[in-house]
């Protein structure tokens, strides 16, 4: 499919020209900064939008590239690849489509690559530095590092402000695993990087990211072989999720090494080699490459945090309060660097949060957010809310309510059957406190339920919104219909369930 914005090409210098200009030069530092934002990903970006729309003096100052992870090595590299991996692999399914027999069409990596790197120029496009500037944002590509607490660097300018937000990140830490750095390795900072698709790729830790490009690559055509250490892939997942998506990458072909740590590399004649152990057993896996998806540290080192007085760890990153306030009470953080929950809209609503905090009442706390999120395998694995045994632990009565995808009539005509929608509810009420989906667009479906949770919908009145027929989403909708079902008591109000839930003037 083409890509519409023209002008968009698949050059590096493409890229660059939007967010790191090669002939940039800082502006004059306009003194002092009502905000200043360090570090230009979801968070900052935000962060400095918001502000500026409201009127502030606003510096944005960013040490590598405009977009952070997210845009360069993180969400849109990592979709543009999966994107591709799922069309190519359902144009070698076509003949169960009806499709007469026809050659299977084999990857071209060059050109996946070059459609992510058009895709990368073109979201890019919306946050460059040119456009930034016409907001009115002073954008210094450069280091930045505090000298005392209202005052900070950035290369050689010197910047002050009333307040500032650290936005800086994380970045991938590699283990310390012997060998490691004697055979080489990609991380997601290298691998959309790579002009060749690895012949045999391992991929050491199964969470949402290693589990996300494992099958991606194999659909392209890599041999792979995933190695986690822990017995299902995707931990922070309930069982049953991780399970498909074990079956899932099975069926595609993706070498599966649960339960298995990764203990040395090396390299010798036959070429390189992870050395695993799983129960006491020890295997060698042949690899030619070596993708490294698990430990990130947030981005702290180097800021001269002490000056200004903000308490960090380097492991768990900045410490903020409920409301992303540091130690120093005019500056604050969002994102990577001080979230255990490391994902895109997190960063971008924690640096919303920060903004409305820094310059209003002190009255936006981040506990309050209901956090979906995602992992795009195929199926797609989706959460938001209370998973059933964290409710366990907080002494929360819980019921789940489930509804498998191969009994919706919308899943059985795309022949996309896999998965299922569950939606927890606190027993004895209707209220949701969480859901699982496990479905090819569960990412998609996930935002209903929480619009659903935000808006402070029942099932009861959940199961009387139409959705339409057949809709994949109406699954969520049935789940509400099995709540009804399972509550004989609730069945006497029956007629408050005809009324029209939208309200009317
Ligand atoms: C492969 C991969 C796939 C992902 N997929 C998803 C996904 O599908 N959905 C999702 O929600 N999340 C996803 N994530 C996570 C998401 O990318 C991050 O949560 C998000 O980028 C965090 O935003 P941030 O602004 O906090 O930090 P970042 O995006 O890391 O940006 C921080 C910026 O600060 C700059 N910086 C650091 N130190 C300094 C300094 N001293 N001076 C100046 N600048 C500095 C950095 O150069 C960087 O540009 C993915 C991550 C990876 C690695």
């Amino acid at each position: 499919m083409a890509i519409v914005a023209t002008g968009i090409s698949d050059s590096e210098d493409d890229l660059l020209h939007r967010v790191r200009p090669p002939d940039w030069r800082n502006p004059q530092p306009r003194n002092p900064y009502d905000l200043i934002i360090i570090g230009a990903g979801p968070a900052g970006l935000t962060a400095a939008e918001l502000a500026a729309r409201r009127g502030l003096r606003v510096a944005l100052i960013e040490r590598d590239r405009i977009g952070g992870n997210s845009l360069n090595s993180g969400s849109i590299p990592s979709k543009a690849i999966i994107r591709a991996a799922r069309v190519l692999v359902s144009l070698r399914d076509e003949e169960d489509f009806g499709a007469t027999a026809f050659d299977r069409p084999r990857t071209d990596f060059g050109a996946v690559m070059a459609r992510m790197r058009r895709i990368r120029s073109r979201v890019a496009e919306y946050h460059s530095v040119d456009r930034l500037c016409a907001r009115g944002i002073d954008v210094f590509l450069s280091d930045a590092r505090f000298e005392g607490p209202h005052v900070l660097t950035a290369g050689d300018s010197r910047l002050t402000f009333k307040k500032a937000i650290i936005a800086t990140g994380a970045r991938p830490e590699p283990p310390n695993v012997p060998g490691l750095e004697q055979i080489g390795y990609l991380t997601s900072d290298s691998i959309f990087q790579l002009n060749a698709l690895p012949k045999r790729l391992g991929v050491i830790g199964g969470g949402p990211l290693g589990c996300e490009l494992a099958q991606a690559f194999c659909r392209l055509g890599s041999q792979v072989t995933i190695v986690q250490n822990d017995p299902k892939f995707l931990p922070h997942e309930d069982r049953d999720a991780a399970e498909l998506l074990s079956l899932s990458m099975s069926r595609d072909g993706v070498i599966t090494r649960l339960n298995t740590t990764v203990v040395g590399a090396r390299r010798d004649d036959g070429g390189k080699w992870l050395e695993t152990v799983s129960d006491g057993v020890k295997l060698d896996v042949a690899v030619d490459d070596v993708l490294l998806s698990i430990g990130r540290v947030p981005n702290v080192e180097g800021l001269g945090l002490e000056a200004a007085d903000v308490q960090f760890d380097a492991n768990l990153g900045i410490h903020v309060d409920e409301f992303l306030q540091t130690t120093n009470v005019d500056v604050y953080a969002a994102g990577d660097v001080c979230q255990p929950d490391q994902f895109t809209n997190v960063a971008q609503s924690c640096a919303r949060l920060a903004v409305r905090n820094a310059f209003g009442a002190r009255e936006h706390r981040q506990g309050r957010l209901t956090i979906p999120w995602c992992t795009y395998c195929d199926p797609e694995i989706a959460h938001i809310g209370l998973h059933v045994r964290e409710a366990r632990r907080q002494s929360i009565p819980v019921k789940s309510f489930t509804v498998m995808m191969q009994d919706v009539d919308r899943a059985i005509t795309d022949g996309l059957d896999d998965g299922f929608v569950k939606i927890h509810v606190r027993e004895g009420t209707d209220q949701i406190l969480g859901a699982t989906i496990v479905a090819t667009r569960a990412g998609e479906l996930i935002n209903e339920m929480s619009v659903i949770m935000s808006a402070g919908i029942g099932m009861r009145r959940l199961a009387e919104i139409l959705h339409t027929y057949p809709a994949q989403s109406d699954a969520i909708r049935m789940a509400a219909v099995a709540y009804l079902d399972d509550e004989p008591v609730l069945l006497d109000d029956q007629p408050a369930l005809l009324v029209d839930p939208v309200p009317r003037d």
